[in-house]
């Protein structure tokens, strides 16, 4: 039992939980981090690795619709569902698709490409001060299709452009001049030039985790049980100790609702839940960037262990068991593109942790002074992590975001 009382308790250390727990300690806040794992263990070690400038478009955009009858079909690599969940949770669902609709892309493009630039600026500045600069590149990101998708290229092009982001339309020659180890299978590419990917996501959170101990932030491993309004704050309540802090942030990423239905709090978080597995390079086959296979739908990344190949969403329980039907289809389409070795270690799952507006909540709790929450970042909470820890850093300080958080607002939902 310690009774000592720290100005913040950040709950979860995922590269959100890091950065919120960073960005407070910046700002001379007497910070604890909580996890049961060592920092960056779960769907922060797992991801694909991409700092993604581009990714401002939400999944669940009007071009939904032109996929969704292969969709149904319940056989895509790009998107399994399990139906019990479906009917189990029928009003996150008419609310994800009810955000399809042409009126709410750019309001929530806009909201993302604040939150992406902050970040993107932070990443690009903690990782030489963690002293993992070696572990990023900046060789951009390549989205590429086998199919004649000209058209849906310069689609995805021109709404990049209307925010300043900046990407090159590719040939099969282009394509093969960038990448020169891959069989030429595609006829068009979009490489996103602002775009830069790590070669350890979890090592990069690591590095993050150590910087922060190294200004004086304390980590802890303990399971965290609940937390209580108490006098003045909060008692967060740890399977060895309870601590008391003035603010708490949850940034539990999937597990975060968890933590906050005895409050009263019931939040409408989904699972997309995706794999991945690694394979050993082979040195005189190596990718320069991170691929998105368009018509695969999967991704493969260059990373420290080996080639790391992701797939699509499984949309599903966040516990239910692993079903490797998705990475099962999309492994061998890989090796089509780029040689590469044996299995290195287990495949992996991870639950991307997505609100039915695909925003995340940055914010206050709305019936709780004190209580903040930071969680909910979709497909691209590697990336975002940092501007979302930012942002909540400076409201604890009752000072303005680093970007506009108004469409992250928690009340939006609970
Ligand atoms: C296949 C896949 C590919 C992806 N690729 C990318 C990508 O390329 N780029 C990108 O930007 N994003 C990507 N993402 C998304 C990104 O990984 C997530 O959005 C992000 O990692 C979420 O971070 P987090 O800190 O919120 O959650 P997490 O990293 O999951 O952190 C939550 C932490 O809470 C801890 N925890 C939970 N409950 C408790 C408890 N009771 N007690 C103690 N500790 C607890 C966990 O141990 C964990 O460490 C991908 C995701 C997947 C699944």
């Amino acid at each position: 039992m310690t009774d000592k009382k720290t100005d913040v308790i950040v709950l979860g250390a995922g590269i959100v939980g890091v950065s919120a727990a960073y960005a407070a300690r910046q700002r001379g806040l007497s910070v604890v981090l909580v996890d049961r794992r060592e920092p960056g263990s779960e769907t922060s070690y797992g991801n694909a690795g991409i700092l993604s400038s581009g990714s401002i478009t939400p999944l669940n955009n009007p071009a939904l619709w032109t996929a969704l009858p292969k969709y149904l079909t319940n056989r895509h690599a790009a998107l399994r569902w399990n139906p019990a969940w479906v009917v189990q949770n029928p009003a996150w669902v008419a609310r994800f698709l009810t955000e399809t609709a042409v009126s709410r892309l750019r309001p929530r493009a806009t909201a993302l490409h604040g939150l992406i630039g902050a970040s993107l600026k932070l990443h690009r500045e903690w990782i030489v001060q963690a002293g993992a600069a070696h572990r990023i590149r900046e060789t951009g990101w390549l989205k590429a299709w086998r199919g004649d998708s000209v058209a849906s290229a310069k689609r995805e092009q021109a709404l990049l452009t209307e925010y300043g982001i900046e990407s090159r339309l590719l040939d099969r020659q282009d394509i093969s001049a960038l990448e020169p180890s891959i069989v030429p299978v595609y006829k068009v590419g979009l490489l996103h030039t602002q775009t830069a990917s790590v070669d350890s996501p979890g090592n990069v959170v690591k590095a993050y985790a150590k910087m922060l101990a190294g200004e004086g932030g304390e980590i802890r491993q303990s399971e965290i049980k609940s937390i209580v309004p108490a006098e003045g704050g909060w008692r967060v309540v740890l399977d060895d100790a309870t601590l008391i802090a003035r603010h708490v942030v949850v940034a539990l990423g999937p597990w975060s609702p968890d933590i906050l239905r005895p409050l009263g709090y019931r939040v409408p978080l989904a699972f997309e839940r995706g794999y991945h597995r690694e394979f050993k390079p082979n040195p005189a086959r190596s990718l320069q960037r991170p691929i998105h296979d368009a018509d695969g739908s999967f991704l493969m990344t260059p990373m420290e262990q080996g080639i790391r190949v992701t797939s699509g969403v499984e949309l599903t329980d966040r516990d239910a068991p692993s079903s490797f039907a998705q990475i099962d289809a999309v492994a061998p389409m890989a090796r089509e593109v780029v040689e590469f070795g044996e299995q290195v270690g287990d495949t992996w799952r991870g639950s991307r942790p997505t609100l039915p507006d695909s925003l995340p909540m940055i914010g206050p709790a709305p019936r709780h002074a004190g209580l903040w929450l930071a969680f909910g970042n979709q497909h691209i909470g590697f990336t975002t992590g940092p501007g979302t820890g930012a942002a909540i850093a400076a409201m604890i300080k009752g000072l303005p975001p680093p970007y506009d958080v108004t469409a992250f607002a928690p009340s939006r939902y609970i």
